[in-house]
Formats: C-alpha cells, structure tokens, sequence
C-alpha cells in the first residue's frame, strides 16, 4: 500500500506534468471503486487549468483555478500517472483525463479501494476524509511535547496511536514500526508512559524515516517520468519492517512480529523498551 513517502514522490513526479495544463475532457472508463468514482462532478473539470499539486496525508489534492479540487486516494494498489495520448491503456484504467499538451492523466486501480472526487476548494476542509485529519508530521506542527502533552493520562499502544491519522496524518505500518526502532521505543508501550524525552526521539525518528523514504522515492523520480507511470516505489532501507526472526541491526537478535490493531508489527524486544 503506497505510504506518504511514495504519495510525497508522486506528487513531486506529477507536478512539472501537471501544472499549467488544461483539461480538455474526463473520459470514467468504470466507475466501480469501494467508493464509486463521482463521474458528474469530474465532468466539471473540462476546461479547468491545474494551478497546483498538494498532499494531505494520503491523499493527493490537483487545485485548479475554476475553484474545484480533485481529491485522490490511491487505496491498495492505485496509480496515477501522465502517459501520452495514443498510449496503450492498462487493465483497470478506470478515469482518463486528457490535458491540453497531448497527453493524459490516467488512474488505474486494481483492487479498487482507491478514490477520486471532484470537490469545491473553498469547503475542502470540511470533506469528511480531510477534516478529522490530525496534523502533517513533517511541517513542524508535531513536535515531542505536542504529543507528550496530547497522550497524558491515555492507555493506548504507542504503535497503534501513530498510525491514528486523528493523531498525526498518514503515518502508515512501516514508518511506525520503523521510527520506534529508531527511537528505541517498544511498540506495545502505553503512550501515556512515555515522557517527554521519548516523544522527542519518537518525532525525530519518524521525521528522519519519512524524509529519507522521500529522498529514495526521489531517485526513482526520474523512472517515474521516464517511463510514464511506470512507478518506481521507495526503496529505502527497512531496519525491522517484514524482518521477522532476521537479526537486528543494533543488536544482532531476531526481530520479532506481533500483531496490534489487526496489523503486523516489528520490533526488537532488545532494543526498544
Ligand atoms: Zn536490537
């Protein structure tokens, strides 16, 4: 499942392609997602021109200056990507926007748990995926003392509460495990159990794993455009994610999985405490 990283290269990728051009038409080849593609309001796109490409969490927001937002999740297995026109389409190409420069914005989704709306920018904020979001981790606006103070008196695993995007947004499995690693946290620990001291090395490990998966999403930028959407994931360096029973690079015994909320954790019962 894409994570912020791989969304943060896509939106990064997409951008130089997608800012200026103009849609000249919404072709919903199937509108079939868990949550059906909204074909009406996409049809409001034809003639917008993009101004802009943001991320929220996991979601990708394409502004344009008719004051409609499309709104994208890639769910599991989506991709979204520029190909020229005469391009073979892919199985599951499900939306095909044609931009004004010969080329199309086309979004495939296999498993169909991604989602695509056309939203009013100006109400953005009171979209039910976007509003209950907790803050980005990465703009500064989460800090050790934030959560230290945020967590007082709470019971919950530290682990299932970094992956609540009411608590901080977009946190996904891998960079929770791994920033507790990091951070020499074990998952299991109670968040109220945590002082200050160890919510700052919580938000300095997961700022370091985010931005360093965004930095091997960004070498792979460059295949990204050149083969048109052809999608080079991250490829960072994972210290204990799907490690199980392999040794721990700090302390050389097995990484051990558990599960937590219905997701599989990894931790080094050694290191982190
Ligand atoms: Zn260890």
């Amino acid at each position: 499942m894409p994570e912020l990283p791989e969304i943060e290269t896509i939106r990064r990728g997409l951008g130089p392609l997608l800012v200026g051009r103009r849609v000249l038409g919404v072709l919903v080849r199937d509108r079939r997602l868990r949550e059906p593609v909204a074909a009406r309001g996409l049809l409001r796109l034809r003639g917008a021109r993009v101004t802009g490409i943001r991320r929220r969490s996991k979601y990708l927001l394409l502004d344009t200056d008719s004051g409609l937002t499309l709104l994208v999740h890639l769910g599991m297995t989506g991709q979204l990507w520029v190909a020229d026109r005469e391009r073979a389409r892919r199985p599951h190409e499900h939306v095909v926007i044609a931009l004004d420069d010969g080329r199309d914005l086309r979004f495939s989704d296999t498993r169909r748990f991604g989602m695509m709306h056309v939203v009013r920018s100006d109400r953005l904020d009171l979209h039910p995926r976007l509003k209950g979001l907790g803050p980005e981790p990465l703009d500064g606006s989460v800090t050790g003392e934030s959560l230290f103070r945020a967590t007082r008196g709470r019971r919950r695993p530290v682990k299932t509460f970094l992956m609540d995007t009411r608590s901080i947004a977009g946190v996904g499995n891998i960079y929770a495990c791994e920033a507790l690693h990091r951070a020499g946290i074990n998952p299991q620990r109670s968040v109220g159990r945590i002082g200050l001291p160890g919510w700052d090395r919580v938000v300095t490990s997961l700022r370091e794993v985010l931005t360093e998966a965004i930095a091997a999403g960004g070498t792979t930028l460059r295949d990204f455009l050149n083969a048109e959407g052809e999608a080079g994931y991250f490829a960072c360096s994972l210290r204990v994610y799907d490690r199980k029973g392999k040794p721990c690079g700090r302390c050389g015994r097995p990484i051990r999985r558990i599960v937590q909320a219905g997701r599989s954790t990894f931790y080094c019962p050694r290191c982190q405490h």
